[in-house]
């Protein structure tokens, strides 16, 4: 049996002339350690579950990505997190929205997938839950980070409802993995688009749009416009043409991200891992942080 992981910390319009070399240094050391921390556990016969989540957790506390720590703000200037992660054995899947303070919503994500008999929480509910579970929660200072500060003032200036990748910052973050044991399991986390509205939920909490996992086929994370990957239900979509259509990861995500979201309008990327530990890292935009791993490679990328 072989294992395998792989990880995005969010697709978009990432200019390499607007980066400088130690900015994107910064970028590939924070990609690489959360790399490893999932390989780690791996390579030591732990689950593909706790791998993702252990490789989205670092992410999560990192501020230069846009989650947890590093969580964009809402028109409202709050940050509303949002979070997913599935079993690809069990089909269990752990989601949460709109929760604020969560120091890690994957956590959370991860206590209602094992305690909860709901699969998804929002708002006070879900925080409610968290306190029982006793997840770590931080003051908001923990949250604030001037960078995203002053993009939600621009974003305000403009009425505008922005995608993270537009400037030099990561996105979203998500993590794909097949353990020693033949299981896969896939987690997302995001604080979800800057200055959005009215409680917009985005693609990364929802079962088989953002996230998705299922042994029989593959483990999916996406980073892009989420109301595309909603409306074209992506991650399930990808793992459908597989079990229904007979067709290769690479063939599922080429038809997916580079013909199915383009005609819809939609940008972005996933990272995908299939039962056998065949990898697939497609993305029509720019660039995409990412990086994978497995017993003999360990690699991070950006365009
Ligand atoms: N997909 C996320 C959302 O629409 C954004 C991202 O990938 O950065 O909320």
């Amino acid at each position: 049996m072989n294992y395998t992981i792989a990880i995005h910390g969010g697709a978009g319009t990432i200019l390499k002339a607007r980066m400088t070399p130690a900015q994107q240094q910064a970028y590939l050391d924070a990609l690489r350690a959360s790399l490893r921390a999932g390989n780690t556990i791996l390579k030591n016969g732990g689950t593909a579950l706790d791998a993702v989540e252990a490789a989205v957790v670092l992410m999560e506390d990192c501020p230069l990505f846009n989650a947890g720590r590093g969580s964009v703000f809402t028109h409202d200037g709050r940050q509303e997190m949002e979070a997913a992660i599935m079993c690809g054995r069990t089909l269990d899947i752990g989601a949460v929205t709109h929760v604020s303070k969560v120091r890690n919503p994957i956590r959370l994500s991860r206590k209602i997938l094992e305690i909860s008999e709901h699969v998804i929480l929002s708002g006070e509910g879900a925080i409610a839950f968290g306190r029982e579970q006793q997840v770590a929660f931080e003051e908001e200072d923990w949250f604030y980070d001037d960078y995203r500060y002053q993009q939600w003032q621009k974003a305000l200036a403009a009425d505008q409802v922005v995608l993270d990748h537009a400037g030099q910052k990561f996105g979203t973050v998500g993590a794909v993995a097949l353990d020693l044991h033949g299981h896969l399991a896939a987690a997302t986390s995001t604080g979800g688009m800057t200055n959005k509205k009215y409680g917009r939920i985005g693609d990364s909490p929802l079962p088989g749009c953002g996230t998705y996992a299922n042994d029989r086929t593959c483990a999916i994370s996406c980073t892009g416009h989420g109301e595309f990957y909603i409306r074209g239900v992506v991650a399930y979509d990808v793992s459908c043409l597989m079990e229904y259509g007979g067709y290769s990861l690479a063939e599922a995500c080429q038809k997916v991200i580079h013909e199915k979201q383009p005609a819809l309008g939609g940008s972005g990327g996933l990272i995908a891992v299939d039962s056998k530990g065949n990898m697939a890292l497609p993305f029509n935009s720019e660039g995409m942080y990412r990086g994978w791993a497995g017993k003999d490679e360990e690699q991070v990328a950006i365009w």
